[in-house]
């Protein structure tokens, strides 16, 4: 027993210093793709949907279709994107994560009277509407001594009834729609709603398939979209945070 509260003690305080300060992130952590060389990109040869051509005939690059795979960096776009070690990439609207660079436009906090509302207290109901499990491991992660999301007064709760919002994640399938519907309805007004993972946002590498979605359908207003596949914790507390309006508005590096 003496053993174990030595061992305790050594170990000190586990939990992130986030948002004061980030612990650094590992070395091979893939954040934010920078797109280096539109002229040199090649949308065609990508081998996911990150890269398409826009009305401007320049190359396109869209966050939530991401996979942060070692693929898309090196082939499709002849080597020009890449990926930087920026964690911040969560943004309020499905346009905010399309541009030439990969700039990302960050989530813009709630209005005043939602913020007074969820900004210290925000209940959320988990739905995986098709996913392989990957974006559920990183929300469970949320709530371990390290990433301590409670500390910031934000629950997950298990009925829709108690919550205040819902996560959504996977492609949303033919067979989950009517599913994720429901549960949108039967969470009271107002209501916010945080789709996760590229599966969520656009329907991730299961895109094209007969059997998956393309992500939270057109009648389900979203409120915050999470790149990644998975996203890691702390894209979700930075993306969570700014909409609660806990974090300063600021660029994109
Ligand atoms: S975004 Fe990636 S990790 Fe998340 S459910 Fe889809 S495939 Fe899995």
């Amino acid at each position: 027993m003496l053993d174990l509260l030595r061992t305790r003690l050594k170990q000190g305080t586990r939990t992130s210093s986030f948002p004061r300060r980030t612990d650094d992130l590992p070395a091979r952590f893939r954040g934010l793709p920078v797109l280096g060389q539109p002229g040199n990109a090649d949308p065609s040869a990508a081998p996911s949907r990150l890269l398409s051509t826009g009305a401007d005939g320049q190359p396109v690059l869209d966050v939530g279709a991401c996979l942060f795979s070692p693929e898309e960096a090196g082939s499709g776009a002849s080597g020009t994107i890449s990926y930087s070690s920026d964690y911040r990439m969560a943004a309020s609207t499905r346009q905010g994560l399309l541009s030439h660079s990969g700039e990302v436009e960050l989530a813009k906090a709630l209005d005043e009277r939602m913020r007074r509302l969820f900004g210290r207290s925000l209940r959320l109901r988990s739905v995986a509407a098709g996913s392989c499990g990957g974006c559920e491991a990183e929300l469970v992660a949320l709530g371990n001594v390290v990433f301590d999301l409670a500390r910031f007064g934000v629950q997950f709760v298990a009925s829709p009834r108690h919550a205040d919002g819902m996560v959504v994640t996977g492609t949303v399938n033919p067979n989950m729609r009517l599913a994720l519907e429901k549960t949108y309805e039967a969470i009271p007004a107002p209501r916010i709603v945080i789709a996760v993972g590229a599966c969520a946002i656009a329907g991730g590498p299961f895109r094209g398939s007969a059997v998956a979605g393309t992500g939270v359908p057109d009648s389900i207003p979203v409120d915050l979209y999470v790149p990644g596949c998975p996203p890691h914790p702390l894209t979700l507390l930075d993306g969570l945070l700014r909409l609660l309006g806990r974090l300063p508005a600021e660029p994109a590096q």
